[in-house]
C-alpha cells in the first residue's frame, strides 16, 4: 500500500487534534507516516500508533522551535525523499498552509488547501473543498507532483486504529534559509483557557447585537459552559469589542466545528463563509427575518440578552 506522510502538530510532544484528524483521512488513501519535529518528536509516537501510523519519523533540533517554517519545509522534504509518499497531508494552520505551500513549490507539486474531506480517487486523493463563500462544493485533485494537501480541523473524527508506529530517525540537512531567520524576541499572549478558534469542538460567536464590549461576558460565560471558543463578527471586530484574532469570516478565521452558536449576527455572506461548513448551527437573533436563519439547523428568534444567559443557565445544570 502507498504511504502517505502526514504532518505532526504538537506542543512539546503532545499532538494536537488536527493531526489525529489527518491520521483518520490518511487511511483512506495509505499507510499513514508521520513527521514529527522538534522538542519532544519521539513522545508523539505513542499516540500517533493508536491512531494508525505505521511509522512516525522524528527529528529534534533547535531549528524547530520559534515557530520558524523553513526547517520544517527542510524536513518534509527529506521525509518526501526517503519515503515517495502518495500524498503529504498537512493541518490547514496558518503555520501549516505556509510550510505546505513552500513544500509544493520545491517539489514542484500541486497544492489543495483548507480541504474539508479526503477520499482516494483513480488520480490520487480526491479533496473536498468549500468555495466562494460556501456556496459551492468542489472535488478536485493534483494532476502534478505529490499532491500536497492541507486539511482544516474537524473535518473528520479521530478514530483509534492501532498500528506499528515504528520510530525511525529523520536525517535532515538544513537549508541556508532555514537558519538565516532567527526569533529575537516573543510576548506570548495572555491565555484565556479556551479552545483555539479554528480547532474547537464548538463556537460560540457574538455580533453587533452583542451591542458593546462588556456585553461579550455573557457570550463568554455560555462558551465556558461548553468548552467552547469565542468568535466575533466583523461588526464586532470593527467596533472594537472583541479581537481580531477571534473574528470568523472572509477576513477573518474559517471555522469548521460540531457546533456553531451565532448570537446577534445577522448571517452575511461573508460572515458564513468563515462557518457555513460547520456541522451544526444555532442562531440566536430578535430579528425572525435575519438571513442567518437560512441556514441555521435550531433558531431562536428572541433577545440574545434573555435567551443566552438561560442557555448558558440550563448547560451547567445539565452539566451538574
Ligand atoms: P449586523 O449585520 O448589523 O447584524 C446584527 C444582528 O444582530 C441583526 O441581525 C440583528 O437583528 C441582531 N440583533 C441585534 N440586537 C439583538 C439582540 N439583542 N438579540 C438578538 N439579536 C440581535 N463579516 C464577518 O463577520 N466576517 C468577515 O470576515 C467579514 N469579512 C468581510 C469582507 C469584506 C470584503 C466585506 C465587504 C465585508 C466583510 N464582513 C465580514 C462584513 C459583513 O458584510 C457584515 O457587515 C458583518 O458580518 C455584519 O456583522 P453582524 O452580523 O454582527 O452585524
Amino acid at each position: 500500500m502507498a504511504e502517505v506522510l502526514v504532518y505532526v502538530d504538537h506542543v512539546d510532544g503532545a499532538v494536537r487534534k488536527p493531526t489525529l484528524e489527518l491520521l483518520t483521512l490518511a487511511r483512506r488513501i495509505g499507510d499513514p507516516v508521520a513527521v514529527a519535529l522538534g522538542s519532544g518528536a519521539a513522545d508523539t509516537a505513542a499516540t500517533l500508533a493508536e491512531h494508525g501510523a505505521v511509522k512516525v519519523l522524528t527529528h529534534e533540533a533547535a531549528e524547530y522551535a520559534d515557530y520558524l517554517v523553513v526547517p520544517k519545509v527542510d524536513a518534509l522534504q527529506a521525509a518526501h525523499e526517503a519515503v515517495s509518499p502518495a500524498a503529504v497531508l498537512v493541518p490547514s494552520s496558518t503555520e501549516g498552509k505556509e510550510i505546505a505551500a513552500r513544500l509544493a513549490l520545491r517539489l514542484g507539486s500541486g497544492i489543495i488547501t483548507d480541504a474539508v474531506d479526503l477520499e482516494a480517487g483513480d488520480k490520487g486523493p480526491v479533496a473536498t473543498q468549500s468555495v466562494f463563500a460556501a456556496a459551492f462544493t468542489t472535488k478536485s485533485h493534483v494532476s502534478k507532483g505529490t499532491p500536497v494537501i492541507t486539511v482544516k480541523p474537524n473535518s473528520a473524527a479521530v478514530e483509534p486504529a492501532p498500528a506499528a508506529g515504528v520510530v525511525e530517525a529523520l536525517s535532515v540537512s538544513f537549508s541556508a534559509q532555514a537558519t538565516g531567520t532567527k526569533v529575537t524576541a516573543r510576548t506570548p499572549r495572555e491565555s484565556t483557557g479556551r479552545p483555539e478558534l479554528t480547532e474547537a469542538a464548538i463556537v460560540v460567536s457574538g455580533g453587533r447585537g452583542v451591542n458593546g464590549a462588556e456585553n461579550f461576558a455573557i457570550i463568554e460565560a455560555l462558551a465556558d459552559s461548553l468548552g467552547a471558543a469565542v468568535g466575533a463578527s466583523r461588526a464586532a471586530v470593527d467596533a472594537g469589542w472583541y479581537p481580531h484574532t477571534n473574528q470568523v469570516g472572509q477576513t477573518g478565521k474559517s471555522v469548521s466545528p460540531q457546533l456553531y452558536i451565532a448570537s446577534g449576527i445577522s448571517g452575511a455572506i461573508q460572515h458564513r463563509a468563515g462557518m457555513q461548513t460547520s456541522k451544526t448551527i444555532v442562531a440566536v437573533n430578535k430579528d425572525a427575518e435575519a438571513p442567518i436563519f437560512e441556514l441555521v439547523d435550531y433558531g431562536v428568534v428572541g433577545d440574545l440578552f434573555d435567551v443566552v444567559p438561560q442557555l448558558t443557565e440550563e448547560v451547567k445544570t445539565r452539566k451538574g
